[in-house]
């Protein structure tokens, strides 16, 4: 019976991987949360403007690289959203569309001053597109 168990190491290595991005994305959800919640929340590596843009980045940069770890790539560049979408996009076509909004988050990521109209909002909406991308990529 040693396909058997070798069968069913495949299958909860698999689960495990599953596993893995249910909590990337649980993380992402949580992270974004904060920056909608808390957005003037100040951290001392981001000053004063940037932690809630940062956190919208990189909520969406934990998504995608739970997508990427579900499919054995172990992304070192985690803070770099456009090449881990391009990576992604490797992967599953659902990805293709999201290289802009990747870039433009990611420019908003770098942002240190004080917000424009709008600019949060559409941070968060980017990030929000592509956690929902990551969810409902196969
Ligand atoms: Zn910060």
């Amino acid at each position: 019976m040693r396909w058997l168990s070798r069968l069913s190491g495949l299958f909860s290595s698999n689960n495990v991987r599953r596993q893995r991005l249910r909590e990337c994305l649980a993380q992402a959800r949580v992270e974004l949360e904060f920056a909608r919640q808390h957005p003037d929340f100040c951290c001392d590596v981001c000053g004063p403007h940037g932690h809630r843009f940062f956190a919208c980045s990189s909520a969406a940069a934990k998504a995608v690289s739970g997508f990427l770890a579900f499919h054995h790539v172990d992304a070192k560049e985690i803070y770099n959203l456009p090449r881990l979408v391009t990576l992604a996009a490797g992967y599953s076509k659902d990805f293709d569309h999201c290289s802009e909004w990747a870039t433009a988050l990611s420019a908003y990521g770098a942002i240190d001053r004080e917000a424009k109209e709008g600019e949060l909002e559409e941070a968060l909406r980017l990030a929000e597109q592509i956690i929902g991308v990551v969810e409902s990529a196969d």
